[in-house]
């Protein structure tokens, strides 16, 4: 164990400081692998080194189903930590450099830091559509989501950009803005649902939505107090909450300084209100992407053209439209943040700049492990899992990780969890309960598949993907009831033919029939 700094050491003006396990990023997988692993070894020494001023935390974990599961997460001070595991250190700075040959980190305040195993869980970032452009904002933290509250209210148009999770529920809860949505697909929400489900959607966007209600009605607690008009006020405190279906509580305003990304629920604190009065639409422009951004300023702007005076921006399109607006949202997206550990060192990066992770969270360099939203995963996966950048799986990859380094200190032979046997995720959009269930948009089957549906106008939206008569992937809109047989079916791939036609037959209660 490396945990005793020397006598020497302790002389010099930068110390080397020395731990047998190495976390850096204190996000939902970087906290979920240190917690492991100070818990799975008291008396070895945990450095977590991150760049926010406040860690996240997994709260109230609750296991819906064998694959399915809810939690909250909650922002605290990295003393909560530090409280809770004695063997565990935070040092809050950036990670500048690693050199991963002699096992050492260097951190922008001037540390040097030795470590055995290392996990880098240092999550990702927004990837903007064009850097250095005043009027492009990405939403990832706290800080930006209050950066775009403050913009949008005196907007009266903006335009979104991106078809994910982000963008979907962005454009939903935005009131008082026009919202121009640019997809680049046929249909909404590409990421997660085909165009039926799409369709199901499309009329939460038109209704005319209530407007959100201003005042914080739960309890919330902040470290410090938000800007003006981004706190509503809360018993001053240690903690923020975030919820992840379910029951919803909200998100404090304090600054999360350089930044984890936000989860479930980010946008439930805050009031997302445009400069007008009336309702106003979301225009979605499908199959279509961004070509170019100009200012009416700008020499190099398109002409000839109509008045560019009326907005601050213009976005052209690629169906040829130009769009005036207050600003943009780019949802496009994130990029792995693996700048600070790159130079020197030999990381095999995966094609969307990942760091490439084998079935024991191990990266290409030796002793060096990678969780969450930096990673990708490139062992030969499940043919029901799928890696998708989400909070479920932060977690349960920065949990495993911390079990593969215990495992490897304490050589012992550690198999793939069957967490990563059945890709499962529940959220919420357009205020349905969401559940996507394996191979849900039939990813890799191509046309050797078949799905089944079923759908009741502002109800729900049920679809099975079948292949070869066993269930392979489901998608449920609304409260259906049905993840647990349906999660049942897909994990013992029965051979469904016999039954297709009752599958989704409304007046059949299909756990009975199964059961
Ligand atoms: P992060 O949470 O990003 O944490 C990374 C940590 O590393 C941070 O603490 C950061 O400060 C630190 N760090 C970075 N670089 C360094 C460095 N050089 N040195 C030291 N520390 C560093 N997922 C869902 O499942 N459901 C949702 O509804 C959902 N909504 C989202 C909405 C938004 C707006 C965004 C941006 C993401 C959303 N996600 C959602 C995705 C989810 O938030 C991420 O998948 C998850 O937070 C990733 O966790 P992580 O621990 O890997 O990274």
């Amino acid at each position: 164990m490396l945990a005793n700094v020397s006598s020497s050491e302790r002389m010099a003006s930068h110390p080397m400081q020395r731990f047998q396990f190495v976390v850096v990023g204190g996000g939902i997988a970087g906290v979920t692998c240190v917690e492991q692993l100070a818990s799975d070894f008291p008396s070895a020494e945990v450095g977590l080194i991150t760049a926010a001023s406040h860690i996240k935390a997994v709260a109230n974990f609750k296991q819906v189903s064998q694959t399915l599961e809810e939690f909250d997460v909650e922002e605290r001070p990295p003393s909560v930590l530090q409280e809770k595991y004695p063997n565990v250190t935070v040092i809050q700075s950036a990670v500048r450099s690693l050199q991963a040959d002699q096992h050492t980190l260097q951190t922008e305040d001037g540390r040097s830091v030795g470590y055995e195993k290392l996990c880098i869980c240092s999550g990702a970032r927004p990837k903007l559509l064009t850097q250095d452009q005043p009027y492009v904002l990405g939403v990832r933290d706290t800080d930006s989501v209050q950066e775009f509250q403050k913009r949008l209210s005196s907007a009266k148009r903006i335009v979104v950009v991106g078809n994910g999770g982000i963008a979907l529920e962005l454009v939903f809860e935005v009131r008082g803005c026009e919202v121009v949505w640019a997809v680049k697909d046929k249909a909404i929400g590409n990421t997660f649902f085909d165009a039926g489900a799409a369709q199901f959607l499309i009329p939460s966007l038109e209704a005319q939505r209530p407007p959100r209600d201003a005042v914080c009605k739960r309890a919330r607690y902040t470290t410090e107090q938000g800007p003006e008009g981004g706190s509503d006020g809360g018993p001053e405190g240690g903690l923020h909450t975030f919820t992840a279906g379910g029951d919803r509580r909200r998100p404090g305003s304090g600054s999360t300084g350089a930044g984890s990304a936000l989860g479930p629920d980010w946008h439930e604190g805050f009031l997302l209100r445009g400069a007008e009065e009336t309702p106003q639409g979301v225009r979605v422009e499908y199959e279509c992407e961004v070509q170019e951004i100009f200012t009416p300023s700008d020499p190099l702007r398109p002409q000839p053209e109509a008045d560019y005076g009326a907005w601050p921006v213009y976005v052209r399109l690629t169906n040829g439209r130009t769009v005036g607006c207050d600003f943009i949202v780019s949802a496009t997206g994130v990029v792995p943040n693996t700048d600070a550990f790159l130079q020197g060192n030999n990381f095999s990066l995966a094609e969307d700049g990942g760091l490439r992770v084998d079935d024991h969270m191990m990266t290409s360099e030796l002793d060096v492990y990678a969780a969450g939203d930096v990673c990708s995963a490139c062992w030969e996966p499940s043919a029901l899992w799928q890696q998708m950048r989400l909070w479920t799986q932060a977690r349960q990859m920065g949990w495993f990780a911390g079990r593969c380094m215990a495992a490897d200190v304490l050589t012992q032979p550690i198999e793939l969890d069957f967490c990563f046997e059945l890709f499962a995720h529940i959220t919420k959009f357009f205020s349905y309960k969401v559940v996507i269930l394996g191979k849900f948009n039939a990813q890799g089957l191509g046309a050797d598949h078949e799905l089944l549906v079923r759908c009741t106008k502002g109800q729900e939206y049920v679809k099975v993907v079948l292949r070869g008569g066993k269930m392979v992937g489901a998608v449920l809109i609304g409260e259906t009831d049905l993840e647990e047989t349906f999660e049942n079916l897909i994990l013992n791939q029965m051979d469904l033919t016999p039954y297709k036609d009752e599958l989704l037959n409304p007046n059949i209660d299909i756990e009975d029939y199964f059961d």
